[in-house]
This record gives C-alpha cells, structure tokens and sequence, in this order.
C-alpha cells in the first residue's frame, strides 16, 4: 500500500511508505517496533522530533515517541489549512433538531479557537481536566479539540450517563470545569441536562467551579446559576475571534481520560496520551480504516464512547478527512436516514454496530436499498460479537465487504480487525480478522500461560509493550492498571478478559468475556457461541444466554430471547424450536435448561447486553449496577417472563 501523498503537510516530514502484505508489515511492527514506529510518526507533526522511539524500562509502562513535542488539535486541524482550508472537516446531522450543520477546516479552526479563548478566559490551562457532558453536537468535537489545543485533559462522560455516573467521575478526574449543553434528545423527547448536572455537582465531592453551558435553546427552563454557570455565546461574543496559540506537548502527557467499567463498581479512567495516539489514529485512517484524505468517514458512535473519540473526531480530521456525526435514532424519521447521509455526502467508510443493524433488520431493506452507496466501500461493525445472521444479511444487502472488528476502550483503535488499506483478506464470519498493526495477539491456556494450539479455546492477550494509542495507565491509579490488566498471569502480558479462539488459517474468533463463561456438567461453554446457534434460528431477531446454577450440572444455560413478528404469536413453539437449534448445532451439553421469551433485551445505552443483571434476575436476585441501563422496560419484561415461566425448558 502506498499511504497517499497528501496526507502529509508541510509541517511534516516525509510520510512512510507502507509497502508490503499485511503478514510483512505485522512482522516488523513486532519484531522491530522501533523501526516501524519512527517511519509511522512521520505521519503527524512534530514541533520537535521525538528523541527516543520507545522507553520500555518500566514494564508494563511504556513511553512512545519520548521528548517528541506535538499536539492533536494541531494535527487535526491547523495542519490541513494550507491545503484543504475550504474542505469539509465536520459534518454533525441531527435527525432530532432536524438540522444539519457543516464546516470546513477553515470554519473548524475558528470554532475551536474561539471555543479555546473562553476556555483560556475561564482559567482553564495547560493539565486541567474539563468533564464534556454533551450530546453529539458540533460544540461537543470543538471543546474537545480546543483542550486539546491548549493541553487541558478532556473527560467526555457520555450524555446518557444519570447524575451518579456523572459525579463518580468527575470526583475522579476533579475537573476545573464542566462544559454541557442545555438539553439533548431522543426520538424527539427532550431531555434536560442541566438538572442533571446540578444534581451531580451537588453530590460530587470536589465540583469544579465553573459550568459553561452550550445553549440549543430546547431547554425554554434552563437556568443558569450566577457565579458558576456561563452562557457560551454570550462569553464566545464578548471575546471575539481570537487565535488561540497551540501548547506544544511531550508526547506522553495525557491527552483525555475516558472511563470505562471495572469490577469494583467504581470506573476506571483510561488515560490516554498525545504523540502516541495521534500517530495511531493516523495510521489507521489509512490501513484498517482506508480513508484518505479528502474522503468521508461516518462512525455513528456517540463522542461519549471509545469509538466516538478516535473516529468521529481524532481519527479522521488528523486524517484530513471529513467526519460525519450523527445525533439520533437510525429509524427517525424513518430507517433511512443513515443511508441518505451515506448517499448524500459520498461515505466511504462507515462505522457501526452490530445491534444498530439488528435493529435495522426489523424494517425493510428497501429503506438502505433506495439509496444510491456506490461511493460507500466498507461498514465496520464493533463493540459486541458480530452474529453471522446479522453479518449476513448487511452483507448481502450492501454488497461491500463488512468487516468486523474487536477493541476495547483501553485499546482506543482496533486490536483485531481486517486491513484494507493494507490488502484485504477475505473476512470470515465470526471472526474479527487478525491482530491490528503493532499487537502482539497471543492466545494463552488461563492456567498455564501457555499459548494454545489453533481450535483451542485460552484467553486473548497482548504482550506489552502495548502500541501507541493504547491506554498508558489508568487516572493517578498506577496500581489498578497493573492489578487490572497485567496481574493474571505469571508473566507480564495484558489480558483483554475475553476469550477467543484462532482458526488453522490464523482468523481469531472471540468468544465472549472470561467472566461470562458457563461450565456445564464439566463443559466449558461461551455463552457467546450458545448465542449465535441461537440467533441462527429463523424466528429470532436477538438472544441473551446467561448461565445460572443447577444442582446436577454445576451451571446450565438459560435463553432470553426476542422474536420477529411473524414468529410471536406462538412462544412456546419458537421456545421449543430455538433448544432443538442449540442441541443441533452445538449439541445436548449446550441445550438451553430454560427459554423465555421476550419484547426486548436490557441493553446500555452503547448497546452492549446486560447480561449480568440478567444472570441476577434469573437466579432470583438483585439485577444490580443498573448505572447505564438505557431501556428499563426490558427488565420488567425480563422480570415478567421469569413470574409467567420458561416458555420452554426442562
Ligand atoms: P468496551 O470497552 O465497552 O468497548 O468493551 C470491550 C469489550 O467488548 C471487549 O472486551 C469484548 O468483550 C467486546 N467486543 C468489542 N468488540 C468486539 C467484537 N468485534 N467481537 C466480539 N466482542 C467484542
């Protein structure tokens, strides 16, 4: 692959040429990452060249691009002006103002340094954390940037989070300030922030002392505590236009924090840092993502999420790309309103999920059909296991490869996936491709560390030094990074807490969380692959399996199920139908104990299922931290379902 020569600027040195099969360039970014990572920091810019590559003398600590100066909002915006000035770098849809906004990099630039001015005005410098509590709207991406810009340390709490989540972290990160918007929406329902945020700050320990407030003017209640609260036009207008100087950074001080669950209840800061991760998204625009510059990606993530951060903002714009944002549902107005955008701004890559698919599965294709996507050449999908009837049915619609690919919040890019920009293999259901640029993918036997032959089932790891990007610790906790991720086993190797499996020719297949493994009469069973035998039952549109205590066969999975239409109408004999599917493809061991069906399945609102809580309830107990619970009908279904009785079972 040859990277395209506009991706560098002026300002950079010359760009490297990625040349080689994915095997080549895999293989000497492992065994000789120094040398791949120097050629890859030429595709962002240095205001003073990094002196060392790596520093790996504190293990698992690792320091990328060390006494190298840069800075991301740099990168992602004053970089492109000289030459694509009047390109558009932001696009923000919003099918809930029904309004869509556009700027080019010329119109970004002063929007984060006008937004960087009231920052600075505020008191705001150089280390300060800001918490973002805000919707997907344009002021969300300018106030990341402009921390960026001026070496702040954003914190982007995702604006579904309730007031508790929302104090949690801000005790952690002991923000100067709070930046929110005046109200966001879902499915047209209005939804105030701002008492949100009043709760919180009322119950957090160590409030900051400003909240600046981004006005939509959907909130006609908003109120605006005097001494605190700012109003962010009236203080953007009293200020002017200014430019606002870029602070040069090391490229290991912290650049965000984005918290993530632990298992302690109380989340986990993920830090990440500068030089490091912008060189990674950088190189991923390219080889995993192939989008050049002057080409348009649309992730539909939410900028509170993993994904939002690296490619609704960084990852693009440092790409020199446009990137789409979309604020609301994918079936409002109607299920086409994603396509439309694909169609209308000429999309190449986009960035989805699986249960954002399955949801559209419910309609009719004809509303992605109708539209013209000749410009559209991927779709990504991430976050949760991709299932193959899913898989299947985009595929067959879209006609363009989909590519599944596996992260986590502490990866901050993908760590498995199928690289396009490098040569695309062909994807293999299931399976999330093969370890991304730089990872160090091992699967290891849990008890003896040992990796495990092809077909075996043992622990996904990475062998540190982890590649740029990655987190670099976890907020002022070194002990939790280590105790978390680097403690399993007897020699240093991260654990992603998430079995997988890697085929004769190499695919990796995860199988689900370490924690979510059910044993059964001896058996060790993913209650991912009971899942996807599940879901390859006609009548099904989305399956749970949780493993609950039995007292002949130590564990025995049980099914929550949602039907299509057309099957709910008889529960029992879809009940009955999806065991016998189970016992088919997986065998007796794997037969649900009990099936129930259901209208929904309790899911967050990044659309992960919350199996535990369903665990809990099926064994009778309490469902939990139900901290990010976005649909609390579906535990009352679930509650329901379990009262009336299995619809099938033993
Ligand atoms: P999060 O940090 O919330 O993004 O969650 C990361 C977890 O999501 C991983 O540890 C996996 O369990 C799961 N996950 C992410 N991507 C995939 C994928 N492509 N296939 C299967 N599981 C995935």
């Amino acid at each position: 692959m040859q990277c395209n020569k506009e991706a560098s600027s002026p300002s950079s040195q010359q760009a490297p040429t990625l040349s080689g099969s994915y095997e080549q360039l895999h293989r000497f970014s492992i065994e000789q990452p120094e040398q791949f990572w120097e050629e890859q920091s030429r595709l962002i810019h240095w205001e003073t060249p990094p002196q060392q590559i790596l520093d790996y003398s504190n293990p698992p600590f690792r320091k990328w691009f060390v006494g190298g100066r840069t800075n991301l909002c740099f990168n992602a915006v004053d970089r492109h002006l000289q030459e694509r000035g009047d390109q558009l770098a932001l696009v923000v849809a919003s099918s809930e103002t029904d309004s869509v906004r556009e700027f080019t990099y010329r119109q970004l630039y002063r929007e984060v340094n006008d937004f960087a001015a009231v920052l600075v005005h505020l008191g705001v410098g150089q280390g300060d954390r800001v918490v973002i509590y805000m919707p997907n709207m344009a002021e969300a991406v300018f106030a990341m940037l402009a921390c960026a810009r001026i070496g702040a340390v954003h914190s982007v709490v995702f604006g579904g989070f309730a007031a508790h989540n929302l104090a949690l972290r801000i005790d952690d990160a002991q923000p100067k300030l709070l930046i929110t918007a005046d109200a966001g929406c879902r499915g047209g329902k209005v939804i105030p922030y701002k008492p949100l945020v009043d709760s919180a700050l009322a119950s957090a320990q160590t409030p900051p002392e400003k909240v600046l407030v981004v006005s939509r003017g959907l909130d006609q209640a908003l109120a605006l505590e005097p001494g605190r609260d700012v109003d962010y036009a009236s203080l953007r207008a009293q200020l002017g236009p200014v430019d606002v100087p870029v602070q040069w950074l090391e490229s290991n001080e912290p650049s965000y924090l984005l918290y993530t669950s632990g298992t302690t209840g109380k989340p986990k800061g993920v830090q990440r840092d500068v030089g490091g991760y912008a060189v990674a998204m950088a190189l991923s625009m390219l080889t995993v993502f192939d989008v050049k510059p002057g080409q348009v990606m649309f992730s539909t993530s939410d900028v509170g999420w993993a994904v939002g951060h690296s490619y609704n903002v960084y990852g693009p714009l440092i790409g020199g790309a446009t990137a789409l944002l979309y604020e609301g549902l994918p079936t409002r107005p109607d299920p086409g309103v994603w396509w439309q955008l694909c169609e209308k701004y000429r999309v190449r890559t986009l960035f989805s999920s699986p249960t954002a698919i399955r949801v559209l599965k419910k309609h009719d294709p004809d509303f992605i059909r109708k539209h013209d996507l000749s410009a559209l050449q991927y779709l990504f999908l991430a976050g949760e296991p991709l299932d193959e009837p899913t898989a299947l049915w985009i595929k067959q619609l879209l006609g363009k490869p989909v590519i599944d690919n596996y992260w986590q919040t502490e990866t901050g890019w993908p760590a498995l996936t199928l690289l396009p920009g490098v040569d695309l293999k062909p994807t293999r259901f299931g399976s999330p491709g093969f370890a991304n640029l730089g990872y160090n993918a091992r699967i290891i036997d849990e008890n003896t560390g040992q990796e495990v032959a092809p077909g075996q089932k043992g622990v996904l790891v990475f062998v540190p030094p982890l590649p740029p990007g990655c987190l670099s610790t976890v907020w002022r906790n070194d002990e939790r990074f280590i105790a978390s991720y680097f403690s399993h086993f007897k020699t240093l190797l991260y654990s992603s807490s998430d079995w997988a499996i890697r085929d004769e020719d190499g695919y990796i297949f995860i199988l689900g969380r370490t924690d979510d493994v059910i044993n059964v009469a001896g058996h060790r069973l993913g209650t991912r692959e009971i899942e996807e035998s599940v879901s390859s039952n006609q009548a099904v549109v989305e399956a749970a399996v949780v493993g609950v205590p039995d007292e002949l066969k130590g564990q025995v999975p049980v099914v929550f199920a949602t039907l299509r239409d057309e099957h709910a109408g008889d529960r029992a004999a879809a009940a009955a139908g999806l065991r016998k599917t189970v016992e088919t493809s997986l065998g007796a061991v794997a037969r649900p104990a009990r099936v129930y069906i259901v209208d929904a399945l309790p899911k967050t609102r990044s659309g992960k299922l919350l199996r535990r809580s369903l665990q809990a309830l099926a064994q009778g107990g309490d469902p939990g931290d139900l901290s990010t619970l976005d649909n609390p009908a579906a535990l009352d279904e679930v509650r329901n379902a379990l009262n009336r009785g299995a619809d099938a079972g033993d």
